[in-house]
This record gives C-alpha cells, structure tokens and sequence, in this order.
C-alpha cells in the first residue's frame, strides 16, 4: 500500500519546529508516513552572520535564499535559529510542488496570509488530503461571520482539516523541553475504515457528508481515503504529532479548541499592558480570569449548538494556554515592552520581532469589528479595552472602570 505524504505549510518560529517534530515522527514510522517531510518556505533572502557556524567566507555577506540555506545546514537560521533540523525535512519554495500528492497538510503560518496562501493551493492538492492547522486565529467572513481556520482551509480546498492548539512555546519544544497540546479532529464517516462503505464509491452522496463546527452538514463533500492507504484517525495523528517531549491530547472539540487558541492572545495583550503599566500578577490574574469568561461567553453565543465548555478548563488548548501566553508568550512580551517604552505594539512588531508576528493585534481587530457589528460590546469589556488601546483611545488605567457594574 501506499504510504501518507507530509507537507507543512510554513516555516516560522513555530512552523519550523513542528516541521520538526513531525519530521522526527515521520522516520520513525516508516509504515504509515514517507520519510521527507516537505516544508513550505515564504522565500527571502538572508544573510548569515560572521559569528554563525554556517558562516562561509566565499559568500561573505551576500544575502542567500532562506531555502537553500535550510537545505544545506538543516537549521531555519531565520526563525528558529541554532536547532539543528532532521535532514528528512525539505525546504520548497514552490507552494503547488511542496502540497503535490501529499496526503496530509499541516497549515503553519500567521493567519493574516491564510486567504492568499489558500488561493495559491486550490487545485493543488489531493482531494483526498486531509489537514491540521496549527494556526491561532480566526477570519471574519465579507458577510460579517466568524470563520474558524480550519473550517476556511476545509472549505476553501475541499478537504477535512482539524485543529492544533496547546500552551506551546515554540523554542521549548524545538529544545525537547517537555509539554502538553490538544487536537481537535473529527474522522469523518467516510475515512472510517470498516464503516459506513469508506473506500467503495457512495451510492447517495451521504457518505461525502460530515458535519461542520456549527454542528451542520458541511456544503463540502468529502473524497475518502483511498484504501490503500493507512488509515487516518486518532491513532495515526498520535503516532505524527506525539513525541516523549510532546504530549498529545485528542479530542473532538474544534470550536474550543480553535477559540481558545485564537482568542488568548487578545487576552495576552491585554496582560502586557497591565504589567507594562506597572501592576503586577494579582491584576494580571483578574485579566485572565476575566479574559477566559469572554472566551466562553464569545463560543455560547456564536456556536451555542458544538461548543464543549469542558476544552477551556481541562485542555493545554484551554487554560493551559492562556497561563503560558500571559507568562511568556510573545503577544504578552511585546505589548509589555511597548507600554514601557511608550510606543505603540505595532511599531514593536516592526523592529523587534525580525519578522516573526503577533496575532493578537489583528484578531482583536478582527473579531471586534465582528462583535460591534453585531452590537454586543458590553458583553465583551476585556476586548474592548484592548482594541481601544490599540487606537490610542483608551488607557490602559481605565481597564478597572471598564469592568465596574
Ligand atoms: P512567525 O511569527 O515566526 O512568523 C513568521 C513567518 O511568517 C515566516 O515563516 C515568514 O516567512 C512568514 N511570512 C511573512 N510574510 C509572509 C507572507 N506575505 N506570506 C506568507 N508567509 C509570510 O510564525 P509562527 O511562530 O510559525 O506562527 C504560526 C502560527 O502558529 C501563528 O498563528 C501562531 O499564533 C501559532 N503559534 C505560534 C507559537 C510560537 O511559539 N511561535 C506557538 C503556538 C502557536
Ligand atoms: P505567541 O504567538 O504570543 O508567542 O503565543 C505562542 C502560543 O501560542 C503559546 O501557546
């Protein structure tokens, strides 16, 4: 039989160390995953610095491109740099080349670039892939309607794509530091294998069928694995994504999952404001408290029928994440930077981040501009306060009076 190909798509901090990880995997079980592990790369040219071992004189100072310098030294020495990368992981520049006959697509970058990297693949992928999107954030649709990622990447390329989420660092887990993560992934019927005539064509359509993150029959129809594959369920996911330093939950839970990954890092920003300002981790504390109220409140009241209160409180996808992302993650580090040095936390973005992103800016944008459409600030005071920071029109010492009954 045939044996699943792996492609991740991106190749920041982040994408490169589950590239990684999955890499390490793939090698490791050779009777499901072909060995190399494709990697997406935004090409760029980069210099390499005097002090790097990979400094070559002969090139001097001459910027290379990202790609040939990952194949060649098995490091990102951009976004990741000084972790050695398996030699199993290949660097393309080519979106179609890399995404070509791979079963399995692991989607990896910063969400503001999900509509044009999706654009650039339909067409380009199996219809039979399926996919797992490691992305934090959401998209708010041109009808003003929230979109989870996963269910964007699904319905725009015509596959099932579940959802990654945890209280992951990046550079702990490219170090093999030990930690939690939680995956959303709902087999649909058509991929089970013994189930409902998975791998004979469908007679009335129903086995293309499953169902959406609203609880809905999804308008896309699903294509099953072809039986000579390996099977693609729970058990497969462990085997691609779990390693010793990598614990692995897998639930059914798409919206928690995806919200709680999303939503945190509006809450993170808004803890760096308040550290940046001076208070300390009891009013940090009342931020996350109150944060995490907002998130469930945000998935009753627009996924009423799926939502799974449980994720938030008993997944790294949940509470999990929002302590790490309040304690040490970059939305948290960098808002708490630009309030100590007065400056907005996009201008930090620009000249602190050598081009890594913080995806709470644009998802406070997003997701407020979605709720005053609908009117409902006042149930959303936490995320309010941080997107009127953002413009300049709030101060970060009215957050108590925002609060105030
Ligand atoms: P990053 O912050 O390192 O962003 C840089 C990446 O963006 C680079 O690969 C760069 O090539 C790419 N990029 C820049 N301009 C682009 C363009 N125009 N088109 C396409 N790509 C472009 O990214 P990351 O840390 O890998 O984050 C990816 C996702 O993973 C985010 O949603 C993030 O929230 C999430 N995440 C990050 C971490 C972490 O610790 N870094 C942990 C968990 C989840
Ligand atoms: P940052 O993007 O703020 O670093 O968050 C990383 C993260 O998602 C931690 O779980």
């Amino acid at each position: 039989g045939r044996k699943h190909k792996v492609t991740v798509i991106g190749s920041g901090n982040w994408g490169t160390t589950v590239t990684k990880l999955v890499a390490e995997n793939t090698r490791d079980h050779p009777d499901v995953f072909e060995r190399d592990v494709q990697m997406w790369v935004y090409e760029e040219n980069v210099t390499i610095a005097k002090d790097s071992p990979h400094y070559d004189a002969a090139v001097g100072d001459k910027p290379q491109k990202l790609t040939s310098i990952i194949n060649k030294y098995h490091e990102n020495v951009k976004y990741l740099p000084n972790i050695a990368l398996p030699p199993n992981v290949i660097a393309n520049p080519s979106l179609p080349d890399a995404v070509k006959d791979s079963t399995i697509l692991i989607f990896n970058f910063p969400h503001e670039f999900i509509g044009n990297i999706c654009k650039q693949m339909k067409g380009h992928v199996l219809p039979y892939a399926r996919g797992i999107s490691c992305i934090k954030g959401v998209t708010v649709t041109d009808d003003n309607e929230i979109e989870l990622l996963c269910e964007y990447i699904g319905d725009t390329l015509g596959i099932y794509c579940g959802a990654l989420s945890g209280a992951n660092i990046a550079i702990e887990i490219a170090n093999e530091e030990w930690c939690e993560t939680t995956i959303a992934y709902n087999t649909p019927p058509c991929d089970v294998r013994g189930g409902a005539n998975s791998n004979s064509p469908p007679s009335n359509g129903a086995d293309h069928d499953h169902k959406d993150a609203r609880g809905l029959v999804s308008k896309t129809k699903l294509t099953p694995v072809p039986a000579d594959y390996p099977p693609l369920d729970h058990d497969e996911f462990q085997k691609l994504f779990g390693r010793p330093y990598f614990t692995v939950s897998m639930v059914s839970d798409v919206v928690g999952v995806s919200l709680g990954g999303a939503l945190k890092n509006i809450v993170a920003i808004a803890c760096g404001f308040v550290e940046g300002n001076g208070w300390n981790n009891t009013a940090k504390t009342a931020v996350m408290r109150r944060g995490m109220l907002e998130i469930i409140a945000f998935g009753r009241e627009f996924f009423p029928e799926t939502i799974e209160e449980k994720t938030f409180w008993e997944e790294s996808a949940g509470w999990g994440d929002m302590i790490v992302s309040c304690t040490s993650a970059r939305n948290w580090r960098y808002s708490k930077m630009a309030v100590e040095r007065g400056v907005t936390v996009q201008e930090i973005e620009r000249t602190e981040l050598n081009g890594q992103k913080l995806q709470g800016i644009s998802t406070t944008r997003e997701v407020c501009g979605f709720l005053r459409a609908r009117g409902v600030e006042n149930k959303y005071p936490l995320f309010f306060a941080v997107d009127g920071i953002l413009d300049g029109k709030v101060k970060v010492e009215d957050i108590p009076k925002l609060f105030r009954k």
